[in-house]
């Protein structure tokens, strides 16, 4: 009645794919078990936003894990907007775990940084946060989180400073610097690790600047982190 078993069999139904990014200077990859992302971290994008008070705590919101798509990737224009926006971002790559983790220690948890895009439906957020209802629809969907490969703290040291900008073909819209931040990364780190428990795997999307906009297909993004490279990302054309 079903309790034999072969020892043949897979153990698993079915398979699906773990995403995984790249690392520089090295032929591993670096798998993804959770995306966090902070929702407002720079001043200028609050103001944007027309949000509430600017020294509000941290606040934070996961992606699904296989929403990655690595750079050089096409992302589909998604279902149910008409206001697909782009948040350029820094990426903090967790390599170590640790649950209520200090500010002066959280640097130790991190492996690398990349360049990353907040994907956003930014009429269903908008909607959402009136109707006092969750963000999931605004931010949590297929092909949402753009990232660049991994570059790992023992090659690049740590970011406190440095230009961070998007060009939409050839067009800077965003520009600032991670001097800027609000919440620095190992206060982030803190905060979130109070939360929940880190674990190796884990991304930190570390919030955007100013100049948020909309996207049309056809539109290429790249996203650049000084210190990081470039990130490109295309926009699918409109199907025939
Ligand atoms: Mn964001």
């Amino acid at each position: 009645m079903g309790t034999m078993s072969s020892g043949s069999e897979p153990r698993f139904l079915f398979d699906h794919e773990v995403l995984a990014l790249a690392i520089i200077g090295s032929d591993r990859m670096f798998p993804v078990r959770r995306i966090y992302c902070v929702g407002r971290n720079y001043i200028e994008h609050i103001r944007e936003m027309k949000e509430a008070d600017e020294r509000d705590p941290p606040f934070f919101f996961q992606k699904p894990a296989d929403a990655i798509v690595p750079d050089g990737g096409v992302i589909s224009y998604p279902m149910l907007t008409a206001d697909f926006q782009h948040e350029i971002e820094l990426v903090v790559a967790i390599g170590r775990g640790g649950r209520t983790v200090a500010v002066n220690s959280a640097a130790e948890l991190i492996f690398g940084y990349a360049v990353g895009l907040d994907m956003t439906r930014r009429d269903r957020q908008r909607e959402a946060r009136e109707r006092s209802l969750p963000w999931e629809i605004g931010k949590s969907f297929d092909q949402s989180a753009p990232c660049g490969p991994i570059h790992p703290v023992s090659r690049v040291g740590h970011f406190h400073k440095g230009a961070i900008t998007l060009a939409v073909n050839g067009i800077e819209r965003q520009r600032g610097d991670l001097s800027q931040l609000i919440w620095s990364v190992p206060e982030i780190i803190s905060n979130l690790s109070h939360h929940y428990e880190l674990q190796a795997g884990d991304l930190i999307f570390t919030g955007t600047p100013a100049g948020v906009g909309p996207l049309v297909p056809g539109d290429r993004l790249e996203g650049v982190i000084e210190g990081l490279g470039t990130l490109r990302i295309t926009i699918a054309g409109k199907p025939d």
